[in-house]
């Protein structure tokens, strides 16, 4: 979809939308129910509840329409939205709340692209592990057009260099939206860790975690549907494609941050490339569900690693999975899986990993 310039500056008006923001509630709350559509992109619509939300059992299962998001077949198109998480509203303030929600259907199983269900049942059988994640999404910015933000009208800067964590006009492009975001997660109480500017002009990277089990894959997704929220306001697009432009600019992942508790103990290390056996006897099964079109940035090049071939090795950026030299030195801590793409979905990957570490379980 391009925007056209009338349409960017129609987006929104925030400073005449303040004078409502402060009107009272009259008690009531409004909660924006998200979900994850049939594309790997974020929906939602709201709901007034009639008192403020102290437990996510206040907020009611819902519907909608899944023939119109490529969830459900026409004559049998009721989705069902059932809340397993709820965070402060940074945009509506007050007592109002973001609910993140899974997707089920009339028959009381988990709708095709419910890729929580199956996580948390991994999660919760393996909750005696402890599994932190921590989850480093790339992003890039996109401009009406649909050319990277601040690249001059289709024309390419200056080759990358400069403008990773880079500071000062033509290095960086976006960074309202990259602070807006910033403030917006810490007010929805997301454990957003940091943020940088990344390689390739107008990409940009933030963190998220390290959180418990299932909660990483909710606070991702909730932190996603924020960054396209903030975005709309400045009428910018966000895409999580891993190789937004093709040829010599950096690819945008979703490096995947693992321990476990035995990870994290003295001598942790041992359990580390015991872990590293494992995901080295299933790098195909894992590459399936570590996003689209990611070959197109696992080349070898860039940061990345073949895409066919698992990898693994100390401080190695150019490997599947890479342990910090800290983490070598210290024998505990974490491992990096370095494949992800940037548009995969953490639940998938948080499960995965929980799967070949632990093996799987019915459910
Ligand atoms: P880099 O870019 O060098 O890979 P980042 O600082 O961007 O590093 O991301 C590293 C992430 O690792 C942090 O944001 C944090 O969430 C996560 N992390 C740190 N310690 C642990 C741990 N013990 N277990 C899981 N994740 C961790
Ligand atoms: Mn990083
Ligand atoms: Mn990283």
């Amino acid at each position: 979809m391009v925007l056209t310039t009338r349409q960017a500056n129609s987006a929104s008006n925030t400073a005449n939308l303040k004078k409502y923001l402060d009107l009272d509630q009259k008690g009531s709350i409004i909660a924006e129910y998200v979900w994850i559509d049939g594309a790997g992109g974020c929906r939602s619509k709201c709901k007034t509840i009639n008192k403020p939300i102290t437990s996510v059992d206040d907020l009611p299962e819902w519907n909608f329409d899944g023939s119109s998001t490529g969830q459900a077949p026409g004559d049998n198109s009721d989705v069902y939205l059932r809340p397993v998480a709820y965070y402060p509203d940074p945009f509506r303030l007050g007592d109002n709340v973001l609910v993140m929600c899974e997707t089920w259907m009339s028959d009381a199983t988990p709708n095709k692209f419910n890729y929580r269900h199956d996580s948390a049942v991994l999660m919760d059988a393996n909750a005696s592990h402890e599994f932190w994640f921590g989850l480093e999404q790339e992003y890039t910015l996109l401009d009406p057009s649909g050319w990277p933000l601040g690249w001059p009208t289709n024309g390419y800067p200056a080759p990358q260099g400069p403008y990773y964590c880079g500071v000062g006009a033509g290095k960086v492009f976006g960074r309202d939206i990259v602070d807006a975001h910033y403030k917006a997660c810490l007010y929805a109480s997301i454990q957003i860790s940091g943020t940088n500017a990344e390689v390739m002009p107008g990409q940009w990277e933030y963190q998220i975690g390290p959180c418990v089990g299932i909660s990483q894959g909710d606070q991702l997704w909730m932190s996603r549907f924020i960054l396209h929220r903030v975005a709309e306001e400045f009428g910018v697009k966000v895409t999580f494609a891993p190789k937004p432009v093709p040829g010599d600019w950096n690819g945008a992942g979703l490096h995947t941050n693992v321990s476990t508790k035995e990870m994290r103990e003295e001598g942790g290390i041992k359990a580390i490339e015991a872990a590293m056996e494992k995901l080295s006897t299933r790098h195909a099964e894992h590459m399936e569900v570590y996003g689209e079109d990611n070959q197109l940035r696992m080349t070898g090049a860039h940061e990345t690693a073949s895409y066919d071939k698992f990898s693994w090795g100390v401080a190695n950026r150019g490997a599947s999975v890479r342990v910090n030299r800290a983490v070598a030195e210290e024998g505990k801590g974490y491992f990096e899986d370095r494949r992800p793409a940037s548009n995969a979905d953490p639940y998938q990957i948080t499960g995965i990993i929980v799967q070949t570490l632990c093996g799987n379980v019915e459910g």
